[in-house]
């Protein structure tokens, strides 16, 4: 008998990331790596967070959010928010 597979312990179920996923964007927080579904822009000159579709190509001054976080995204005090986007209810 012989292995047909030589599996390595524990070489199974950890896979690296490809670099066409590296191209896909992540949430823009901190320790977040969920799919964004929305931009943050803030206007600064407008005290306005504007949140909106997820925009094609990064811009600065924006951010990537994911369902999560654009939920609880909250502005600075005194900040209006616009919301374009909704990300559901279901909980
Ligand atoms: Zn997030």
């Amino acid at each position: 008998m012989h292995q047909a597979y030589g599996a390595a312990p524990g070489g199974r179920g950890i896979r690296r990331r490809t670099l066409a996923e590296m191209n896909t964007r992540t949430c823009s927080r901190a320790a977040c790596e969920s799919e964004p579904v929305s931009t943050l822009t803030y206007v600064y000159a407008d005290s306005m967070a504007v949140l909106g579709p997820l925009s094609l190509e990064h811009e600065p001054g924006s951010y990537d959010l994911c369902v999560r976080h654009t939920r609880s995204m909250s502005a600075p005090k005194g900040w209006q928010v616009v919301r374009y986007v909704s990300v559901g209810n279901e909980y």
